[in-house]
C-alpha cells in the first residue's frame, strides 16, 4: 500500500561511508523509532506467512527487532540465530564467506522441534550470506524454511541468487 511505502521512504536513511569508505549503509533506527511505521513494517511483514509459520528466527542484531513482533503477530515463536559465541547451550554452526574472510553463526540444536515450519527474518538482505547459513541452520535442525522476510533487499548485491529454493519476501527494494 501507497501509505506503507511512504512509511518506509521516510524511516530509513542513507549513511554514507559507512560502515567503511564507499559503503551507503541503510540505517532503519528512524523507522524503528516511529511507533506507526514499526507496527505497520511487522504487519507486513508477517501478513504472507499467516497461518503458516511454528517459528520465527531472527538474524542478529536488527533482525531480532523485527522478528519478535512478526512472531507476535503470527502466533510463532522467536529464535535466536547469533554471531559465534553467543549462545550458551548446543549449536549447530555455519560459516561463511565475507569480502575478508569470514563469518560464523549458531542456533540452538533444539530450538524448535524439528518439522517446525520456521520463517527467517532479518533487516536488510545485502548478499545474502547470513541469510544462507541461516537457512541452513534451519534445514540441520530439521526445520522447514516457510520464506525469508525482510524489510529492504540491495537488488545490486543479488542476494536472492544465493537463496535458491526460498521464498524471499521484502517490503522495499534500493
Ligand atoms: P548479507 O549477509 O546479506 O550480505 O548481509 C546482511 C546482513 O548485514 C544483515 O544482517 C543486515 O543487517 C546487515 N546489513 C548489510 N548492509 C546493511 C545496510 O545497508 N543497512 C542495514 N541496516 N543492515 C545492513
Amino acid at each position: 500500500p501507497a501509505d506503507l511505502q511512504r512509511l518506509i521512504e521516510a524511516g530509513i536513511r542513507d549513511v554514507p561511508d559507512f560502515p567503511e569508505p564507499g559503503v551507503v549503509f541503510k540505517d532503519i533506527t528512524p523507522l524503528l523509532a516511529d511507533p506507526a511505521s514499526l507496527k505497520a513494517v511487522a504487519e507486513a511483514m508477517a501478513a504472507p506467512f499467516d497461518g503458516r509459520v511454528d517459528a520465527v528466527v531472527g538474524l542478529e542484531a536488527r533482525g531480532f527487532i523485527l522478528a519478535a513482533p512478526v512472531a507476535l503477530e503470527l502466533g510463532a515463536g522467536f529464535v535466536p540465530v547469533r554471531k559465534a559465541g553467543k549462545l550458551p547451550a548446543k549449536t549447530y554452526r555455519e560459516s561463511y564467506d565475507l569480502e575478508y574472510g569470514t563469518a560464523t553463526v549458531e542456533m540452538h540444536v533444539d530450538a524448535f522441534a524439528p518439522g517446525s515450519r520456521v520463517l527467517v527474518v532479518d533487516d536488510v538482505l545485502a548478499t545474502g550470506g547470513t541469510g544462507r547459513a541461516a537457512v541452513e541452520l534451519v534445514h540441520r535442525a530439521g526445520g522447514t524454511v516457510v520464506g525469508f522476510s525482510v524489510l529492504m533487499e540491495l537488488g545490486f548485491l543479488k542476494g536472492r541468487d544465493r537463496l535458491t529454493g526460498v521464498g524471499v519476501h521484502a517490503l522495499t527494494e534500493a
